[in-house]
């Protein structure tokens, strides 16, 4: 096993080198050249191909179905990153903070600070509850707000009309379409949630992914663990949220994509509250050609199915 992460860094030193010999010259004024992006994971390089259009080259790093807290790139990743005219980031820990993998990639490629934009500046965080009721820990999972999902592409429009100056007001113009469309999925949700029964707005899910969402509209949250990373599904866990359920009126529970079913199904089977027949979406986006393979449609699936399921 050493070996091979030796043999591993190695060739990841050999491919750094090799692009850094590469073109270094700024992107200049008159560059019609694709700008060469690099973003962390799946929602933010589906924010840059729809803001960009073919004026932006993507090379996203996460990929669907890969934890974005512990990623360790890949040579691709590195070459990918020393050649970006501009790299976006979540922020809020999403990526392990300033001592995760992001920034270790960044240091080793020798990127400029000022191409590295974080998508979440303008973001109150939230926090998640440890063991001893404290709160520490800032919940990553504020892009499954709408409301936040403006912010992040308001930000990333700016950046990339400021680091590709040739095409900028082309690049606003696609940015501030793409905004609007948020916008308009911001007031839907308002008022779908605000159509469910008062006493039926609560969502329950396996991981507290949907805090930041829930408290801006108005729905009550509960959840089996706090986060992906650490402790999933224990008995203590369980039994948890089934004394919630047992003193809430819960009408259903949601399963999201990319978790273990199992901790939810036996909720289900203790507490007789039925799950919903769809897979809820938060950490990823689908692949291209599934169904939700965009951040709009991601958006727009996860409040038809809420309202749905809440309403019934
Ligand atoms: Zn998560």
């Amino acid at each position: 096993m050493k070996k091979i992460v030796q043999w591993v860094s190695l060739s990841l030193l050999a491919v750094f080198m090799l692009a850094a010999c590469g073109d270094d010259k700024e992107k200049a004024k008159d560059d019609n050249a694709p700008l060469k992006v690099v973003t962390s994971f799946t929602i933010i390089a589906d924010m840059a191909r729809e803001i960009g259009g073919d004026l932006v080259e993507v090379h996203n790093l996460v990929p669907t179905g890969t934890d974005p807290h512990e990623y360790e790139p890949l040579p691709d990743d590195i070459k990918a990153a020393t050649k970006a005219d501009v790299l976006f980031y979540n922020g809020l820990n999403l990526e392990g903070g300033k001592k995760g993998w992001f920034f270790k990639m960044i240091d080793t490629v020798n990127q400029k600070e000022e191409n590295v934009f974080s998508l979440t500046e303008r973001v109150e965080p939230m926090y998640l509850t440890d063991e001893n009721g404290r709160e520490e820990e800032i919940n990553p999972h504020a892009f499954i707000d709408p409301a936040v999902g403006i912010k992040m592409a308001e930000d990333l429009r700016d950046a990339l009309v400021k680091k590709h100056p040739a095409k900028s007001e082309e690049i606003q113009k696609r940015g501030d379409e793409y905004v609007e469309r948020l916008k308009a999925i911001d007031k839907e949700y308002e008022e779908r949630i605000n159509d469910i029964p008062a006493e039926k707005r609560i969502l329950v899910t396996s991981e507290r992914a949907f805090q930041y969402m829930t408290s801006h509209y108005g729905l009550e949250e509960a959840y089996i663990w706090e986060i992906d990373t650490e402790e999933n599904g224990s008995p203590v866990q369980i039994k948890s949220l089934v004394t919630f359920i047992k003193e809430h009126d819960v009408p259903v529970l949601f399963i999201e994509s990319n978790v273990d079913p199992r901790p939810m199904e036996t909720v289900a089977n203790e507490t007789g509250v039925r799950i919903a027949k769809q897979k809820i979406y938060s950490d990823e986006i689908g692949q291209p050609g599934e169904e939700v393979d965009t951040y709009i449609k991601y958006l727009n699936y996860n409040i038809n199915l809420i309202h749905d399921e809440l309403s019934k």
